[in-house]
């Protein structure tokens, strides 16, 4: 993740850095807010404060917002749409920069240029539609910032629902910012695309800026009624955001059988743990569904994971980001969790009594 954690500080030291970090960027960006809440700004709407906050209205302001943190050595969240992370309920010590970088420009030849904090749906997908272009109408009705796209290869189905489709097959270019602070544009290769994966997970201080995807020519018509045949599909099958908020999937897909399947033959469809639930639309899908914690979506996960392996034998992982402090987490155990990277990862051996102590099925 674009996530940076520089050797260990005491808090004073890093109140300290984070106050002249605040005092060198006031002047030069609009927002910089410190205790910022950061639920509001994840589709989970959950999650405690940021240290300090900023957010970045241009390339050239995020670049600058990212390189000065670095000066001043302090951990470092890259925030897009906040719609694949699980923010801690303690928050985040240190900044958190949030992109909103999102100018579009129509380049000739089916190009389509934008910045990195663009939003995917609508905005980006309507500029394609209006220039009447195809290869970005699949991803209608995905919580994305063009960035964030590209960090996990933003994926679904072909119109005709024969196969998977991802964003790498319209991605021509990039604007990266470098561990250097240089600025570099490199192709499609450079990214290594895989299933939810691209080299940016391997390499969290490169930050996208912006991203060229070459398009192919399509009536309008024929993409408007692909657009809405997505929306349709979606609206079918998952919750609505705006009344039960998630992260979408929560555990990486097992080929050929399916996360959300293994816990549906399970029966976890509605099992609740404090404010999260799996939903009954969907068993890989939880959901804020009353004033959920972070904890007890860890908590629920936990359940989830143990419940499968042990009635279907298989060991679920999760594919959201983890993010900042969660606390104390009660018996989860400490290993088994967390990757390197932040991401859960694997069943914890030995089972959650408190997550069966409080899960109810409904
Ligand atoms: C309701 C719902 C449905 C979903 N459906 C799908 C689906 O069908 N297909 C699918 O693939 N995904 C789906 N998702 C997951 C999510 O939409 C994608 O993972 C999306 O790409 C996340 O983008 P974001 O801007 O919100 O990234 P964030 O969640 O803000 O960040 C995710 C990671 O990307 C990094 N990042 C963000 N911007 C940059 C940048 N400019 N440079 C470098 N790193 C960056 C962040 O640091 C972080 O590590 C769904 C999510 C929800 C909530």
């Amino acid at each position: 993740m674009a996530h940076v954690e520089p050797a260990a500080v005491s808090p004073a030291a890093l109140a300290d850095r984070l106050a002249h970090l605040r005092d060198v960027l006031a002047p030069q960006i609009e927002v910089v807010r410190e205790n910022e809440p950061l639920a509001p700004y994840t589709t989970f709407k959950i999650g405690g404060p940021a240290d300090l906050f900023v957010e970045a209205h241009s390339a050239d302001e995020l670049a600058l917002a990212v390189t000065t943190a670095r000066e001043h050595d302090v951990p470092l969240f890259l925030l897009g749409l906040g719609a694949n992370i699980l923010v801690g309920d303690k928050g985040f010590r240190g900044v958190v920069i949030r992109n909103r970088a999102a100018h579009v420009e129509t380049r000739g030849d089916g190009r389509l240029w934008a910045e990195s904090g663009t939003v995917v749906w609508e905005r980006l997908i309507e500029e394609s539609v209006t220039a009447g272009l195809s290869g970005l109408e699949h991803y209608a009705g995905i919580p994305s910032s063009v960035g964030g796209a590209l960090w996990q290869n933003l994926h679904f189905l072909s119109p005709d629902r024969s196969r998977t489709m991802f964003i790498e097959e319209v991605v021509e270019s990039a604007e990266l910012l470098m561990e250097d602070g240089s600025r570099q544009t490199v192709d499609r290769d450079w990214f290594a695309f895989g299933y939810d994966y691209s080299t940016l997970h391997d390499r969290p201080e490169v930050i996208v800026l912006a991203a060229t995807f070459a398009l192919e020519p399509l009536s309008r018509e024929t993409l408007r009624q692909r657009i809405e045949a997505n929306l349709q599909w979606r609206g079918e099958r998952h919750p609505p955001l705006d009344t039960e908020p998630s992260a979408g999937s929560i555990f990486k897909k097992i080929d050929g059988v399916g996360a959300g399947r293994l816990a549906d033959w399970c029966g976890l469809k509605g099992t609740r743990i404090g404010g999260a639930e799996v939903t009954q639309r969907h068993a890989n899908i939880l959901i804020n569904r009353d004033s959920a914690t972070a904890r007890d979506v860890r908590h629920l996960i936990g359940y989830v994971q143990e419940t499968v392996e042990r009635e279907q034998g298989y060991r679920l992982s999760t594919e959201i980001g983890m993010i900042g402090d969660f606390g104390d987490l009660g018996d989860l155990p400490a290993r088994g969790w967390e990757n390197e990277d932040g991401f859960t990862d694997g069943v914890p051996p030995g089972g959650h009594p408190e997550a069966h102590a409080s899960a109810e099925r409904r």
